[in-house]
């Protein structure tokens, strides 16, 4: 597999690296410990400034190139999720209900391998801005970041990421120039009704079979009010209720997920949600209470710089392992926050044939750290050449 040699030659120590930092997963915007390591390996390599403490455990780094130019910003999450591994590796989570299973320690290594290489080398003109964000999965620690005045702090001009897609061999690349991961909304829904004996439904008004109503209807957005040619999804994951046979309960609970791409799609099932909920409402004399939460806004690469990533990508991993255009999908990401303020794009890097992300045997390939880092170096180099 195509990497630059340099970043070849320490991949052993990338290794190590991303091992301990997967036996030590932090949650949310606690990264404090794997924040304390990348700082010290980043003092090792000696980059030019660290800015600890940015959205509770984040940092910024720079690395001073040769000569004027921009800022060019790579990022990486070092949060984990609050589930059981269940890899049985030898380097497994030494935490019990938590583990690094969007491979989150994968891109702070491929980060760091990254840095190591360019404070050695050089090879390039202005400065890079490594950004080591906390709370990817929950909580939105890009956004806090971009609040926190990140990008006009350290006036970075461009903004890049990757993560790693498994089910894709190791080596390849796939980005898209426009709309690349959706926007996510979570709805929930408490059904009142009067609970009662349930051998006498009459004397209640059952919030159950008006929860099983309202879940059907609610597809109907997709179905019936929904242009066909935009994405959208619609999915209620999960319904609570009851506490025995022979109890009607009183009350039950519905939540769920809106995916879109577009604002008016998002629109319009934020109207549309609530319309259908309270008319099955009406319909079943039950009362209900409709809490709609907007979250991550679409991640949105800019054109120009998904196809410029997209060749620098080729360079390294060869034309035949690159797709420039490999359209999108309906998960969400808050780098998003990032692409809203800054030209630049987001892409993925194969992580061949493992467990997909958020499954508890999901595992992250060393070799993409390597495929990784040699892709942040040498768009560092490409985007910024120094003048001859
Ligand atoms: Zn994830
Ligand atoms: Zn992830």
């Amino acid at each position: 597999m195509p990497i630059l040699n340099r970043i070849a030659e320490f991949q052993n120590d990338m290794t190590t690296w991303r091992r301990h930092l997967h036996e030590m997963p932090e949650l949310g915007m606690e990264c404090y410990e794997t924040a304390k390591f990348v700082a010290a390996r980043l003092r090792d390599f000696g980059v030019d400034e660290i800015h600890e403490g940015i959205a509770s455990s984040g940092l910024v780094a720079i690395i001073n190139g040769q000569g004027d130019g921009p800022t060019i910003g790579l990022r990486a999450d070092m949060d984990a999720l609050p589930m059981q591994e269940e890899t049985g590796l030898p380097y497994a989570s030494k935490i019990d209900g938590r583990m690094h299973a969007c491979g989150h320690d994968g891109h702070t290594t491929m980060l760091l391998g990254a840095a190591r290489y360019l404070a050695e080398t050089r090879n390039f003109a202005g400065r890079v801005a490594l950004i080591f964000q906390p709370a990817e999965e929950n909580g939105g620690g890009a956004q806090v970041m971009v609040n926190e005045g990140i990008l006009d702090t350290y006036d970075i001009g461009s903004v890049y990421a990757l993560h790693n897609a498994p089910g894709t061999p190791v080596g390849h690349f796939y980005t898209t120039p426009g709309p690349i991961m959706a926007a996510v909304d979570t709805f929930s829904i408490t059904v009142t009704g009067v609970g009662g004996h349930g051998a006498y439904p009459q004397d209640t008004i059952d919030p159950i079979i008006a929860a099983a109503s309202m879940i059907q209807a609610v597809q109907t957005i997709v179905s019936r009010n929904h242009r066909t040619f935009d994405d959208l999804v619609v999915s209620v994951t999960q319904i609570h209720s009851g506490s025995a046979d022979n109890i009607i309960p009183a009350t039950a609970w519905i939540n769920g997920t809106v995916r879109t791409f577009d604002k008016d799609v998002q629109a319009m099932v934020r109207k549309r949600l609530p319309e259908i909920i309270q008319g099955q409402a009406a319909s079943f004399g039950v009362t209900v209470e409709i809490d709609y939460e907007i979250g991550y806004p679409a991640t949105i690469n800019s054109p120009d710089e998904a196809g410029f990533a997209a060749n620098v990508a080729v360079e390294i991993a060869g034309e035949a392992n690159v797709e420039p255009d490999g359209g999108r999908e309906m998960g969400a990401e808050d780098f998003a926050y990032m692409l809203e303020h800054r030209p630049g794009a987001y892409l993925f890097v194969g992580n061949g044939d493992t467990a997909g992300v958020h499954h508890p045997a999901y595992d992250f390939d060393d070799k993409t750290a390597t495929s990784g880092a040699s892709f942040f170096a040498r768009l560092v180099e490409r985007a910024q050449p120094i003048a001859s």
